[in-house]
């Protein structure tokens, strides 16, 4: 008797070795239809060492390496103690085991303070997503990387999308999909999602199957913020409507080119304190580094 290990949306169910074929033929796909990785580019992982960028670096390294010049990682510790210690370790294993170099960046060192030390001020993700952004761009620059590649899935661009829409943040919606940043400035590495049109499941399931080491710990600061109840949502719809996500990002990328054509003419120029790119005179980045200054916590 046949073990199955996955069934999908029409109820057509896997084995294991169908389920590895169906993951990485959709992951193959989303490459060539959006043209994520042309041929000799050097890419770079950004690699937190949770399932979608252990995935994520896994899968490139297995289908693409000897389309591309270069494969390495970059690992961001932001200080968050018993949950990034823990991810860092599986992050360097899992390099280890693929042969492939990592190099990891500190919010203590590159900004100067860690995310614990201010979290106290209310809503971390919001220091540590903007300090993160930079520093994986700032880092995938200076290494000459052609492409950074990110673990985004299925999920993460639905929660996006819906969270933009309830927000009323429409502008930076035009900012999502497969590739992003890539006429933006030419300070931007444009990023790449791999694991667009895969699930948080099958990804999840991929990576176990694998018997990729990854600790399945999620951040503490995740519990309770706003992605977190769109999160809770979705999944919630999901289970009643199987493929809402599915639905959400399809009927976004019918959209997308249109809020592209819409913003296109935003300029962006280079933040006056770090040169980095920036929307205002000042990066967000320099604009918190600022708070926190005033705040005497730098
Ligand atoms: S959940 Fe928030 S605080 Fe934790 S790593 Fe992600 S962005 Fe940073």
């Amino acid at each position: 008797m046949k073990n199955y290990v996955y069934r999908d949306l029409s109820s057509k169910k896997y084995t294991k070795n169908e389920f590895f074929k169906y993951v990485e033929k959709k992951v193959l796909k989303t490459v060539r239809n959006y043209d994520l990785i042309k041929k000799n580019e050097k890419i770079v992982v950004g690699l937190s060492g949770g399932k979608d960028s252990a995935v994520t670096l896994y899968l490139i390294n297995k289908l693409f390496s000897s389309r591309i010049s270069d494969i390495s990682a970059l690992a961001v510790d932001e200080g968050i103690k018993d949950y990034r210690d823990k991810t860092l370790l599986d992050a360097k294993k899992l390099c280890k085991d693929l042969n492939i170099p990592l190099k990891i960046f500190t919010y203590k060192k590159e900004i100067g303070v860690k995310i614990d030390k201010i979290a106290h001020l209310g809503n971390p993700c919001a220091w540590c997503g903007v300090f993160r952004r930079y520093l994986l761009n700032k880092t995938a620059r200076l290494i000459k990387a052609d492409k950074l590649a990110t673990g985004h899935n299925l999920d993460d661009e639905a929660q996006s999308i819906i969270m933009n829409q309830f927000k009323g943040n429409v502008a930076f919606s035009a900012k999502l999909g497969p590739m992003t940043g890539a006429l933006a400035h030419e300070k931007f590495v444009p990023r790449i999602k791999p694991l667009y049109f895969l699930t948080e499941k099958e990804v999840l399931i991929y990576s176990k199957l694998r018997g990729l080491n990854v600790n399945y710990v999620e951040c503490p600061n995740s519990a309770g913020t706003f992605r977190d109840k769109v999160c809770e949502m979705l999944n919630s719809m999901e289970n009643e409507y199987p493929g809402t996500k599915q639905g959400i990002v399809n009927g976004f990328l019918e959209i997308l080119p249109k809020l592209k054509e819409m913003y296109k003419g935003q300029k962006i120029g280079s933040c006056k304190d770090c040169g980095e790119p920036a929307v205002k005179n000042k990066c967000r980045k320099c604009e918190m580094v600022d708070k926190l200054r005033l705040k005497k916590l730098l």
